[in-house]
């Protein structure tokens, strides 16, 4: 059987070795034009910074695929015939699959008013004001890019190279969007001296994981740090004036050097399109739960182009580091014959924010998430807290059992957040057993969490 794993990241290549692992035969060719050793996509930034070299951050010893007769092939695949089960690469020629996997992830979403070539996930993408402008178009970084344009991104490691050579002490920059890219992004430039202006549409920074409380913290962290962070602050145009650019929107404008547009992600799928294999309207590939199969014979999807189930019921790809490993291990076992359900995990994730520490573990949603005012079945609740000094701890529970943790301004041990929610806790009970999550303990004090107070409803 020939197995062909369309990317080379985490996904696709726990795939391969999930396949490798129960059939020691079998054939295994990974495609992708992008690196030819899987590394850590969340590591971007500390190599950006020259904190990592990008050595550092690959995931496995190079000589892994020599070992485990992983055949690489470094290109870019540009459509898929499912009849013919074969797909065709950007230089030429085609590569017959027994089994193929679609490991591609996700790509910068574009800016509205920059539009960038022709693809589905790109062209379902849009920024919800939904701006346009009647100013030239300056151009995203697909085909017809140019090493002067000024407008960036962040995700894969060709934007990464195209950034580091673009930005230089002193220049301006504009930061367009207020989630985890963008507020890494503003960090490393502003690391780098740039004189960053952090553009948030929304009311306050990552709307998506973080509450208004919270949001104040990494705001108040990034204004100190000499960021100028501009929320309710919506783009939908722009111009190129001489080597720099002017972005306008009902705030006013603003002139700057470059513009890293930091406004999410979308499915890397714009080459599936009219194959046969099944895309939501947000271009993700159409999955089973368990990831045993799509729409078309022989053809799996993981990682972050796959549409899963989520908690609230809803159907949209998890975009996780940890989650597009297990939901590779999960296809790979199936492309090889064994049923291996994929279940999500409770997640954890752990980042600084400038110096503010940030944990999270489990489900932490927020009210106004996608327009979602219930998580899912059940009684769900929030309760939070911020310190005088700065650090804030929410607990989400449903039914009155723990189901997530957020916080800021300390570290915490998310394994034993995880132990917590999987043993269910109530709110009483982490509350009085906080101390035994802390980390550095000789460095920070003490979270002090109030008596339990008031539970606001819904989450
Ligand atoms: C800056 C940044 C920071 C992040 N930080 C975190 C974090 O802190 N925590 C977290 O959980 N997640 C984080 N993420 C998200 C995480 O990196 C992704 O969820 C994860 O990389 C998804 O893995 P994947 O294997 O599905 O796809 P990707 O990592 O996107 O890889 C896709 C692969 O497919 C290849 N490919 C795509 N199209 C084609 C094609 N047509 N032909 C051939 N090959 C193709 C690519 O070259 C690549 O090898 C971050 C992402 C970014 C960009």
């Amino acid at each position: 059987m020939h197995h062909v794993i369309v990317g080379n990241s985490i996904a696709g290549v726990e795939a391969a070795l999930a396949i490798r692992r129960r059939d020691a035969a079998a054939r295994i060719t990974v495609v992708s034009a992008e690196s030819d050793h899987p590394f850590s996509r969340p590591g971007l930034m500390y190599v950006f910074c020259g904190q990592l070299r990008a050595e550092d951050t690959e995931l496995y010893d190079r000589e892994l695929y020599a070992r485990l007769r992983f055949t690489r092939v470094r290109e870019r695949v540009v459509g898929v015939d499912v009849k013919g089960k074969s797909v065709r690469f950007a230089g030429g020629g085609e590569l017959a699959y027994g089994r193929l996997l679609l490991a591609v992830g996700s790509k910068a979403r574009r800016l509205p008013f920059a539009p960038a070539a022709g693809d589905a996930g790109a062209r379902g993408a849009s920024l919800a004001d939904g701006g346009s402008s009647t100013a030239s178009p300056v151009r995203g970084t697909a085909e017809g890019d140019t090493r002067a344009d000024p407008l960036h991104h962040f995700v894969t490691r060709d934007d990464a190279d195209r950034l580091d050579a673009a930005a230089r002490p002193g220049m301006s920059v504009a930061v367009v969007g207020g989630g985890l890219v963008g507020v890494e992004v503003a960090e490393i430039l502003h690391h780098r001296g740039l004189h960053v202006h952090w553009l948030v549409r929304e009311p306050w920074t990552w709307p998506v994981a973080l509450d208004r409380a919270e949001a104040a913290l990494v705001e108040s962290r990034a204004r100190a740090s000499g960021v100028d962070v501009r929320t309710g602050w919506a783009v939908s145009g722009m111009r190129k004036e001489g080597a720099g650019v002017v972005l306008t929107g009902p705030n006013g404008e603003l002139a700057v050097d470059l513009v890293v547009a930091a406004i999410g992600v979308v499915p890397n799928t714009g080459f599936l399109v009219g194959s046969g294999v099944a895309l939501a309207a947000d271009g993700a590939v159409e999955t089973r739960d368990d990831l045993s199969s799509t729409s078309a014979p022989d053809v799996y999807a993981a990682g972050d182009c796959a549409n899963v189930t989520w908690a609230d019921g809803s159907r949209r790809p998890e975009t996780l580091w940890y989650t597009a490993r297990d939901q590779g291990r999960a296809a790979g076992a199936a492309m090889a014959g064994e049923p291996v359900r994929y279940r999500r995990i409770s997640w954890t994730n752990s980042a600084k924010f400038f110096d503010l520490e940030y944990s999270t573990a489990g489900f932490v949603p927020l009210a106004e998430v996608g327009g979602r005012t219930q998580p899912g079945p059940g009684r769900w609740q929030t309760w939070s807290h911020v310190t005088p000094d700065g650090a804030s701890l929410r607990i989400v529970l449903r039914d009155g059992e723990v189901m997530g943790l957020n916080a800021l301004g300390r570290r915490w041990d998310t394994e034993v957040w995880l132990r917590w929610i999987r043993e269910k806790r109530t709110l009483r009970a982490v509350l009085v057993s906080l101390q035994e999550a802390r980390f550095d303990e000789e460095f920070t004090p003490a979270f002090v969490a109030p008596t339990i107070g008031t539970i606001e409803e819904g989450a």
